[in-house]
């Protein structure tokens, strides 16, 4: 499945992130966002599974967090999942959507 793009902006008082399916995009607000991973998770649910209530979606990003800190390997799988956030290569080199 396509990748999104990872955008970092300001968002709405309250919002920690937003998924644009359309448009491949998903957009994390850093400044207001102490686990930026965990929203990472979270919109990539929301990408993968437009269908999904936000209860499930982030019942799921629970399950997913705690199944990580459990693993013996989750150190390196959250500093991979990191890199992924973070790396411009993974991120993709679509052009920045109107508006954004
Ligand atoms: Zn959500």
């Amino acid at each position: 499945m396509r990748k999104p793009l990872v955008l970092f902006r300001k968002l709405p008082k309250g919002v920690y992130g937003e998924c644009w399916k359309q448009e491949g995009v998903i957009i994390i607000d850093l400044l207001k966002n102490t686990n930026p991973l965990r929203t990472y998770i979270h919109e990539m649910l929301h990408f993968d599974f437009p269908n999904w209530t936000e209860t499930k979606v982030y019942e799921t990003e629970i399950v997913i967090w705690h199944r990580l800190l459990l693993r013996k390997d989750g150190q390196r799988k959250i500093f991979d999942l990191y890199k992924q956030l973070f790396n411009r290569k993974c991120r993709g080199r679509k052009r920045t959507p109107e508006g954004l």
